[in-house]
């Protein structure tokens, strides 16, 4: 049996937005799963094969990027970029979400050949995990001519997403609602290109076609780059159930709109963050830690909410393990404190004025996985692994 015990914890944010803090001080994994957590005084700590000294500082679930395009293992061919993923972890983040493996050189278009690599991207993302970070991908992208049997073919052979509506060939609400359904209904989750064209050979997705194809998340409803105007931002928030899916590699001023909107509708619960790295913008190893700081500040909301975006939302929605502090979830965490001379009383107060807190460790499936983040600005205190 694993077990790890995480001592000397100063505070526990949970991911649960309608509950964002946890009372307690320390908490406990067996075999990779949360077993228990809260003060240290009433919980079985004997027998640990790994013990943490958080030294005082914040432990949150893991982050997840709701949104990135990887390809094959840790590298990108988008910048030509080695260790992407093993940054991404240095900014926190334990959990990365394809929304399309689209960046693969020669991607197969013809439905055979997209199948295949669907398949085959959900295979080696499963069988290799770069730096312990859990990548979800399999993410094929529609294209016409796609039948309802090639959506069961998928989902038999272990495909749980559908990419990017909109990066291919289909372009026309009608027939993208259609295989959305088809996906759905095979247990398959599905996102889409919501605002204007990324790069060359993508195109416009408005409010309009958004709403007609029906996804589980609109991906970056913010653009990626380009958004779409603001009645339409405002008009999804108002109109969907959906995850309202905001990336780094979009417009931050639609970030911060959506964000508003949805707080004055009472759908916070529906943000999720996400990435869109790799992408022309580059990698984003601190992307998710750097949307949270900037939506608590722009977007008036406490920082311990605004993790959850980043976290226990993202979980919710997509109906992950993880990002949350659950008796049976993974123990995935984020060990983080208030930066070096960063204004505010405590960590949250900091992030909440804009900026970024330090990682100190990150752990996945209980184990130590980083220390000292490379990439963050160092932190006032820093956790030690003890054994
Ligand atoms: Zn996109």
């Amino acid at each position: 049996m694993e077990k790890l015990v995480i001592r000397n914890i100063g505070q526990i944010l949970s991911g649960k937005l309608e509950d964002p803090i946890f009372d307690g001080d320390c908490l406990i994994a067996i075999d990779g799963k949360i077993d228990a957590w809260g003060y240290e005084k009433d919980l079985d700590c004997d027998g640990a094969t790994t013990e943490v000294d958080a030294k005082g500082v914040t432990l949150a679930p893991g982050l997840i990027d709701s949104h990135v395009h990887p390809v094959v293992g840790d590298y990108t061919p988008r910048q030509q970029q080695l260790h992407w993923i093993d940054s991404t972890l240095h900014g926190g983040v334990t959990t990365l979400i394809s929304a399309g493996e689209v960046h693969m050189p020669g991607r197969p278009k013809d439905v055979v050949g997209l199948k295949a690599m669907a398949i085959a991207s959900q295979r080696w993302y499963e069988n290799f995990r770069p730096s312990g970070v859990k990548v979800h991908a399999g993410a094929p992208v529609i294209e016409h001519g796609m039948v309802e049997q090639d959506f069961k073919d998928m989902a038999d052979a272990g495909v749980k997403l559908i990419g990017e509506v909109g990066l291919g060939t289909v372009k026309d609400g009608k027939t993208a609602q259609q295989m959305v359904g088809w996906a759905r209904k095979y247990g398959m989750q599905s996102t889409i290109h919501t605002g204007g064209p990324s790069i060359p050979g993508s195109g416009l997705i408005d409010a309009d076609m958004v709403m007609e194809t029906g996804t589980d998340v609109i991906g970056h409803i913010n653009g990626g780059h380009s958004a779409l105007p603001d009645d339409q931002i405002v008009c999804l928030c108002e109109s969907c159930q959906a995850a309202f899916e905001i990336v780094h590699n979009g417009n931050e001023r639609a970030a911060v709109l959506t964000v508003n909107t949805a707080r004055e509708l009472g759908k916070l619960d529906q943000v999720i963050l996400g990435t869109d790295g790799p992408a022309g913008s580059g990698v984003q190893p601190l992307g998710i830690l750097r949307m949270i700081a900037m939506l608590s500040a722009f977007g008036n909301v406490p920082a311990e909410q605004a993790f959850c975006f980043g976290n226990g939302n993202t979980a919710r929605q997509r109906e992950l393990d993880a990002g949350l502090i659950e008796k049976g979830y993974s123990a995935d965490f984020v060990l983080l404190d208030q930066a070096q001379h960063a204004p505010g009383k405590t960590m949250l107060e900091s992030v909440q004025l804009g900026n970024l807190p330090g990682v100190g460790m990150t752990i996945i499936d209980g184990i130590v996985r980083t220390e000292r983040s490379r990439n963050t600005p160092p932190a006032e205190r820093f956790p030690e692994k003890i054994t």
